[in-house]
C-alpha cells in the first residue's frame, strides 16, 4: 500500500501538476469585498443588492408556490406560465415580440443567462467584444468559454468613440457584450448609440449579448430601450434579464433570456446541462412579479432616485468627485485627488470607516485604480449613515 506520509502528499502533488482553468480565476472582488464588510461589521455598499424587503406579493406568491406543492423541477427552459408572462411584458416594455415555446428560456438569473449565452456562441479562440468598464463576471465568463475579450473604451464622459469601435470588430469576432444601464458607471446607452452598435453588428455579422438587469432603474425620464427592438436585431441579439434587481430578489436566482429560435435552440442546450433549470417555487412566484401594477415600477424609479442623491451628496461632501449615473444603482467616484489606490482605500474604508465599497480595477482589464464603486441599493437611513462615516473619516 501507499506510505502513510504518500497519502497525505498525494492532494498537494494533483494540484501542483494537474493545474486548471480555475487557476487564473482571482476571486470575485465585489464578493470579496461582502466578506470583508461581515467581518468588520461595516455598511456594504459593495454588494448590489437591496437591506429593504422585496414587495409583499412576491413573498406570498413564493410560501403558497412551496405550500402548494411546486416543489419539483419545473421544465427545463422554465415554468409555462411564466414564460407567457414574461411573453405579455416584454411586448408591452421592451416593444419585441418572442414565441415563448420557443424563444424564451428562463435561467438561473442573469449570471447563467450570460454564461450560457457565451457558452452557446464561441468557440474557443472567437472574440467577444467587451465594453469598459465593465460588470465584474464578464471576464470570468470570457475565459470559461474561451473566448478571447477585445476591450472597448467608453470615453471619459461616457460617450462612444466611434473609429475605436469600429476597428475593434474583426473577422473573429463573434459576440459584443453590452449592458444599459451600466454597472458601474450608471451610463445608459442613447437610441442613437444602440443604432450605431447595431449597424456593426449587422455589418460584422456579430451577435449582441444585452444585460439589461436595470431596465427599470432610470432617472431623469429617460426610457429604455432594448438593442433587439432596433431594425434587423431581433435575430441577432440575445436579450438578457432579472427579477434580482426589479423586484428585490436577488437570492431568488431567476432570470431570463431572449432570442429567435435559432440561438434559442442552442441556448437550452448547454441551459440543461449547466443548472436543469431555476428554482421552481419562486419561478411561480415569479408570475406575481409580473403582475403587479404600472405604478410599482414609477414609484421603484423615484426611491432610486432619491437614494442616488443621498449617496451623491455624501460621497461629495466626503470628498469624492462623482458624476449623477443615468441609471442603475451605483456611483463610480473619482479618488484621483486622494493618496491612495482604489486596493488601498477600499481596505481603508472598510476597516477604518466601516463602509465597504468596490475597487474600481475590479471592472477594468487594465487600470481602474482611480475609481471606487458604491451602490445605493439600501435603505435610506444606511445611505444616510454610511455617508456620516465616510465624512467623518480622514482619509
Ligand atoms: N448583471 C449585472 C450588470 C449586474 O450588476 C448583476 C448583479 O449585480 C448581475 C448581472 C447578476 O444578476 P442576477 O442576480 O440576475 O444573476
Amino acid at each position: 500500500g501507499i506510505p502513510q506520509s504518500s497519502r497525505k502528499e498525494t492532494p498537494t502533488r494533483f494540484f501542483s501538476t494537474h493545474p486548471s482553468r480555475a487557476d487564473h480565476f482571482t476571486e470575485s472582488v465585489i464578493r470579496e469585498m461582502t466578506r470583508l464588510s461581515i467581518k468588520h461589521h461595516a455598511i456594504n455598499l459593495a454588494q448590489g443588492f437591496p437591506d429593504f424587503p422585496c414587495p409583499v406579493e412576491l413573498k406570498t406568491a413564493a410560501c403558497s408556490a412551496i405550500n402548494d406543492d411546486y416543489n419539483q423541477y419545473a421544465i427545463t427552459w422554465g415554468e409555462q406560465n411564466l414564460r407567457e408572462a414574461l411573453a405579455t411584458r416584454v411586448k408591452d416594455y421592451n416593444g419585441m415580440t418572442f414565441d415563448p415555446e420557443t424563444e424564451i428560456t428562463v435561467t438561473c438569473g442573469s449570471t447563467e443567462a450570460m454564461m450560457t449565452s457565451m457558452l452557446a456562441l464561441i468557440q474557443p479562440g472567437d472574440e467577444v467584444i467587451v465594453p469598459e468598464p465593465f460588470y465584474e463576471n464578464y471576464g470570468p465568463d470570457a475565459q470559461i468559454s474561451g473566448a478571447v475579450p477585445q476591450y472597448v473604451q467608453f470615453k471619459d464622459d461616457l460617450s462612444i468613440d466611434e473609429e475605436v469601435w469600429k476597428s475593434a470588430f474583426t473577422k473573429k469576432t463573434r459576440a459584443i457584450i453590452l449592458n444599459s444601464p451600466n454597472n458601474p458607471t450608471g451610463k445608459v446607452l442613447s437610441r442613437e448609440e444602440l443604432s450605431f452598435i447595431a449597424d456593426l453588428c449587422i455589418d460584422h455579422d456579430v451577435i449582441a449579448i444585452t444585460d439589461e438587469i436595470y431596465e427599470h432603474i432610470l432617472y431623469d425620464g429617460r426610457k429604455h430601450v432594448s438593442i433587439g427592438s432596433l431594425d434587423g436585431m431581433r435575430d441577432r441579439t440575445i436579450t438578457i434579464g432579472s427579477f434580482s434587481k426589479t423586484y428585490s430578489v436577488t437570492g431568488w436566482r431567476v432570470g431570463y433570456a431572449l432570442a429567435g429560435r435559432e440561438i434559442t435552440e442552442r441556448l437550452r442546450k448547454i441551459h440543461d446541462f449547466l443548472t436543469v433549470g431555476a428554482p421552481a417555487p419562486l419561478q411561480h412566484a415569479c408570475i406575481a412579479a409580473l403582475w403587479l401594477p404600472e405604478s410599482y415600477y414609477h414609484d421603484l424609479a423615484q426611491e432610486y432616485d432619491r437614494k442616488r442623491r443621498i449617496l451623491f451628496d455624501g460621497l461629495r461632501n466626503a470628498g469624492f468627485t462623482c458624476r449623477l449615473p443615468e441609471g442603475a444603482y451605483y456611483i463610480f467616484a473619482d479618488i484621483s485627488d486622494f493618496s491612495m489606490t482604489d486596493t488601498e482605500l477600499a481596505h481603508h474604508l472598510v476597516e477604518k470607516g466601516g463602509v465597504a465599497a468596490v475597487p474600481g480595477s475590479s471592472f477594468y482589464h487594465e487600470g481602474g485604480e482611480t475609481k471606487l464603486r458604491f451602490t445605493f441599493s439600501k435603505k435610506d437611513e444606511t445611505l444616510t449613515e454610511a455617508c456620516r462615516r465616510l465624512e467623518a473619516l480622514d482619509i
